[in-house]
Formats: structure tokens, C-alpha cells, sequence
């Protein structure tokens, strides 16, 4: 890929300010925001004179030992978990970024996908910029460095009112924090309190693990500014349709989260209520997939009257560490994570629940597994609509052509997976979910319709080599 070389990025922010423990808070809620995000992981803390920084690939129980935790001193801290798919060593990409100059040193932590970020680093490297990372986020620092703006706040809406796309963001120098959501919400973050600090986090389950109130989400458009006088919120941006991603309700977030205005797990069983009132099927027992179909099956099963049964039993304790051995014993596949119970099993005409099919390898297997465990009849219903565009906002996705439903039909992934029947929750269904046409999401993943446009790239044979001949 181009200069970006991971376009498609999942990622989850924290920070606080004015706290003693401000780096072992910022820890614990990494922790908690782990699902998203599993590459890679960081942490800058401000002693009020100094930011000290520590990333390293891997997960944040792994990275941020004691002694580790020692090197980050100070009053408030900001942190990062990212995944991507690609690049084993992409250390240059993990986040916060720190940077110092002109601008003085200020730390950025970014969820979320600019889409027009190629563009401005090519405009800018073009004037002689020369960038560290592959990562979008850095030319948000770029243009604050280039801004003749004084104030780091003026920099800061210099820089975003030429970047385009998602972006929730965390920026930190020794003695400000600054937090706020890109005009549209794509991403959610929230706000909180500990022992009078302020607490900001991506979900609402990071205040939970730390013993933090969560006050409120930040709104779309909306920029908190937190120093030592205290918190001031600014709407600087022209208000515009939002559209806060429906993909965090389905999959992404924690099922214990609030965003949007909504806890998830709440919309995750009611998305099975939907499910089973547009898929009443005759069956003996519904079956989730773990966990991912877990809320979404309960809601199912209650809807239709139909016992749910845990009849796959996952290994919790399948790490990355995880060696495949070679050959004879191979080929475990999906079997590591997951075992049917055969006794439940046997004989049933089961409804197996899962959130989404991307490319409907996971659902191929368990169908199988399933099957092989003794069912009779398997209905495999999904409690999303067809995941037929990629996701250009944030959330980690194939290309079009890897997605199932992109390139084949309904009866053609039924075959594939080897279901008696497949069914897909409707975007009627789901919208009405999630608050019906009054409240605005973004379905582009689903429906193709993205909120924000995204440059084409010429396809290379019709480039012309000289523009302005
Ligand atoms: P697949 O086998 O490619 O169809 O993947 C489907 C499974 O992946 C489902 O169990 C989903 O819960 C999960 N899933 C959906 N979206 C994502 C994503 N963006 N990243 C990782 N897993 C996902």
C-alpha cells in the first residue's frame, strides 16, 4: 500500500488529568479497552515538566510491568491500544505519538481514520515535511507544527479543519489535556471523574474497572480542554449530520459499555429480538456463538420461546503465544478456541447466533463443528445486515472483494457455510434498533452510503504522468 501502508485501523484511547496515579489509572483502563485494539500499546505522562513515553508491541498486561510503570511519572497520562493487520514490527506506528518543537511537546493518541490523510501528507512532504510513521494521525501534528496560529488550541482547530474522516482524539502537553470528537461522533470517548480528576476513555467500561463516574459522552464536534483552573468544553465546529458508527453497537464495543447514549449489550439482545421477529424458526435450542453472539442469542431465545444452550464451550486461555505444532496434529482450525458439547447436541435443530460474517471462515467451521456434534438442523442467523463495504472510519475490515457478502449471494454463503438455512438481520431491523430514522448512524459497512467521501485513487494505467503540460 501507499505511504499509509494500514489504511484500516481499531483502536481505543485514555487518559487523565490531575491524578497522583495518573500512569497506573491509564494502565487499568487499557486494560479494560484492550478488545480494541491488541498490536500494540502506549502511555505518555506529564510530570508537569517533562512528557516520558513508553510503546511497545503486544498487549498492556504484557507491556506495562511495575517497573515499566515506574519510568511514567507524574499528574496526568494519556494511552493507547491499537491493532492492524499488517506489519509484524510496526513500532513506528504505535501510539501516542510524542513530538517537540516548535510547538512545544504535545502527545496525540487518535481512534479512528482520516480519509483524506494521504492527500495532506503528500501536499505536505511536497513542502519538505518528513514524517516518522505510516500512521494518518501524525499529519494532524504536521499541520499544527505549520499553523501560524500561537495557541496550541487554534494550532489544534488549524490542523482539524483540513482533515476529513473519524477521528476521537486525545492530545496531552506537561500541563493541558485535550479530548474531542471529530464534528460527525464517528468513534465514541467519554468523560469521568476519579478523587476529582478528569478521566476520558473510549468506552465507558474503562470509569467502571478504575472505580471512575462516568459523567457524560463528549459530543460530536465538541472539544474538552482540561488544565490546572479546570475543564472547559468548546463546539467550534459547524454542526453537520452525524453519524456515529452502528458497527461499535454490533460488534466492537464492550458489551458493558455505554456510547451513544445506550449500554451495548442492551441493543446486542434486542438485536436478537429483532432477529427472531423476522426469523421465527421451529427449532429445539438457540445456540451463541462465544462470545461474540452471546447478548444477541439471548435476545433471540427469549423472543422466540426457545431454551438457549451454551453448546460450544470456549477456551478462554488461547493466547497469541499459542504454537501450532507442525503437521501430523495440525489443522486444529477453529477447534483451539472452541468445543461442541455433543450432548446437547444430538438429534436438536439448533438456531446458531452469531453478531457478523465477514468472510465467513469463523461460521463455516462452527457450522461444521456443529454438525459433527450431532445436530440435526442448522439455522445460522446473524445479527447484523450483510457486511458488504469496508469500513473507512476505523473499524478493521477486507477489502470489498474479501467480504462474502460483497461477491456472492445469500444462497451461495448458505452453501458455503453449510447451513440448512442463513439468515440476516434487515437494516429496517437494525435501524429501528438502534433508534429509528430520528437518530443517525453510519451503515456504510452495511449499505455502501459513507457519510464522508474518500479520495479515489486513479487506477495506475490512466495516470498521467504530467498534470499541467
Ligand atoms: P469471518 O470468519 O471472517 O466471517 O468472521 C466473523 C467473526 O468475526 C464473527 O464472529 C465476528 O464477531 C467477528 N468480527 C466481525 N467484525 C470483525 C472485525 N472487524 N475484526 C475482528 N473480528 C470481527
Amino acid at each position: 500500500m501507499g505511504p499509509f501502508d494500514k489504511f484500516h485501523e481499531e483502536c481505543g484511547i485514555f487518559g487523565v488529568f490531575n491524578h497522583p496515579e495518573a500512569s497506573n489509572l491509564t494502565y487499568l483502563g487499557l486494560y479494560a479497552l484492550q478488545h480494541r485494539g491488541q498490536e500494540s500499546a502506549g502511555i505518555v505522562s506529564s510530570d508537569g515538566s517533562a512528557l516520558h513515553v513508553h510503546k511497545a508491541m503486544g498487549l498492556v498486561a504484557d507491556i506495562f510491568t511495575e517497573p515499566v510503570l515506574k519510568t511514567l511519572p507524574g499528574f496526568s497520562a494519556i494511552g493507547h491500544v491499537r491493532y492492524s493487520t499488517t506489519g509484524s514490527s510496526q513500532i513506528k506506528n504505535a501510539q501516542p505519538f510524542v513530538v517537540s518543537g516548535g510547538i512545544g511537546n504535545v502527545a496525540i493518541a487518535h481512534n479512528g481514520n482520516l480519509t483524506n490523510a494521504m492527500e495532506i501528507r503528500k501536499e505536505l512532504e511536497s513542502y519538505g515535511s518528513i514524517f516518522q510513521s505510516t500512521m494518518d494521525t501524525e499529519v494532524i501534528i504536521h499541520l499544527m507544527a505549520i499553523s501560524r496560529e500561537r495557541a496550541l488550541l487554534d494550532r489544534l482547530m488549524d490542523a482539524l479543519v483540513r482533515v476529513q474522516g473519524a477521528y476521537s482524539l486525545l492530545l496531552m502537553t506537561e500541563d493541558t489535556m485535550i479530548a474531542l470528537r471529530d464534528p460527525r461522533g464517528f468513534r465514541p470517548l467519554s468523560i469521568g471523574t476519579i478523587d476529582g480528576a478528569t478521566v476520558v476513555a473510549s468506552e465507558s467500561c474503562a470509569f467502571d474497572l478504575i472505580g471512575a463516574v462516568f459523567e457524560r459522552e463528549i459530543e460530536p464536534g465538541e472539544i474538552i480542554y482540561v488544565d490546572k483552573k479546570g475543564v472547559k468544553s468548546y463546539k467550534p465546529f459547524v454542526p453537520v449530520k452525524q453519524s456515529p458508527c452502528v458497527f461499535e453497537f454490533i460488534y466492537f464495543a464492550r458489551p458493558d459499555s455505554i456510547i451513544f447514549g445506550k449500554n451495548v449489550y442492551e441493543i446486542r439482545k434486542e438485536l436478537g429480538r429483532q432477529l427472531a421477529r423476522e426469523y421465527p424458526k421451529e427449532a429445539d435450542i438457540v445456540i451463541p456463538v462465544p462470545d461474540s453472539g452471546m447478548p444477541a442469542a439471548i435476545g433471540y431465545a427469549q423472543e422466540a420461546g426457545i431454551p438457549i444452550e451454551l453448546g460450544l464451550i470456549r477456551n478462554h486461555y488461547v493466547g497469541r503465544t499459542f504454537i501450532e505444532p507442525k503437521q501430523s496434529i495440525r489443522h486444529f482450525g477453529v477447534k483451539i478456541k472452541l468445543n461442541p458439547v455433543r450432548e446437547i447436541l444430538r438429534g436438536k435443530r439448533v438456531v446458531v447466533i452469531d453478531d457478523s460474517i465477514v468472510r465467513a471462515t469463523t461460521g463455516r467451521k462452527i457450522i461444521k463443528m456443529i454438525r459433527n456434534g450431532g445436530a440435526k438442523e442448522i439455522h445460522f442467523l446473524i445479527s447484523s445486515p450483510p457486511t458488504r463495504y469496508p469500513c473507512f472510519y476505523g473499524i478493521d475490515t477486507p477489502t470489498k472483494e474479501e467480504l462474502i457478502a460483497n461477491s456472492h449471494s445469500m444462497e451461495e454463503i448458505r452453501e458455503y457455510i453449510t447451513c440448512d438455512s442463513l439468515g440476516y438481520l434487515s437494516i429496517e431491523g437494525l435501524r429501528h434498533v438502534v433508534g429509528g430514522e430520528q437518530k443517525p448512524y453510519c451503515y456504510a459497512c452495511f449499505d455502501g452510503r459513507y457519510p464522508v467521501e474518500f479520495p479515489v485513487r486513479i487506477p495506475k494505467p490512466q495516470m498521467p504522468l504530467f498534470y499541467n503540460l
